[in-house]
């Protein structure tokens, strides 16, 4: 994929994360303070218009994931405004230059997208966060860094789902979640199902 079908990818992604805003509102009514679905919302509809703006113009893919990094950040606020940010914000700096994005540029941003979101916010796996789907996703794109990207894609998304549904079983470490214990057994983190979501969009696109 070049940089022009890329961005097409991520305004598609964008406005199904914008859809999706109810279906994230009513995990984090569950398990936080409610706010998340309408602050990913806030953030992909701030892409949107980015996407649609034709002075955006960045000069490769790297470039081009920095900056969604940079807009989330600033556009979203709350817990997620800072660990979405720095995932894309990382991950588009680690592939700096690279003009045609195959599944092998999408390993090394998930990749280092995730290392700088424990620098960031120091959760690992299994503590019930966003992390839970996106180490899935990023594990599982090193094991297909060879393969083309329409065939990893769907796997890769998969692993996020399957990351996402684990957290169900997770008790927080983290924010208001942590507050409820054992109560919040049984519930998607919303975090992950968010995380989990951008890649069956990204994946939904390309197929
Ligand atoms: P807030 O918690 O400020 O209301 P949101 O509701 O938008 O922010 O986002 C909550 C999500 O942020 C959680 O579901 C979780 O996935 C993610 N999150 C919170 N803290 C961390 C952290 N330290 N590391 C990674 N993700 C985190
Ligand atoms: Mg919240
Ligand atoms: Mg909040």
């Amino acid at each position: 994929m070049n940089l022009l079908q890329v961005r097409k990818m991520m305004l598609f992604t964008a406005q199904k994360m914008i859809e999706s805003e109810p279906t994230l509102t009513a995990l984090d009514q569950l398990v936080g303070d409610g706010d998340h679905g309408i602050g990913m919302k806030r953030g992909f509809t701030a892409i949107m218009v980015l996407l649609q703006d034709e002075k955006f113009q960045p000069t490769n893919i790297g470039d081009f994931f920095t900056q969604i990094g940079t807009k989330l950040m600033i556009s979203m606020g709350g817990a997620s405004g800072a660990i979405f940010g720095t995932l894309f914000r990382a991950g588009g700096k680690s592939i700096t230059g690279v003009t045609e994005f195959d599944s092998d540029v999408l390993s090394k941003l998930l990749n280092e997208g995730w290392q700088a979101v424990y620098q960031r916010g120091k959760a690992k796996p299994g503590d019930k966060t966003m992390v839970d789907a996106l180490a899935a996703s990023a594990t599982t794109a090193s094991q297909l860094t060879s393969s083309k990207l329409i065939d990893a894609l769907p796997k890769i998304a998969q692993s996020a789902m399957e990351g996402a549904e684990k957290t169900k079983q997770m008790i927080a470490v983290f924010g208001r979640t942590k507050n409820l214990g054992e109560r919040a057994i049984g519930h998607m983190d919303p975090g992950a199902a968010s995380m989990a979501y951008i890649l069956k969009y990204m994946n939904e696109y390309i197929q």
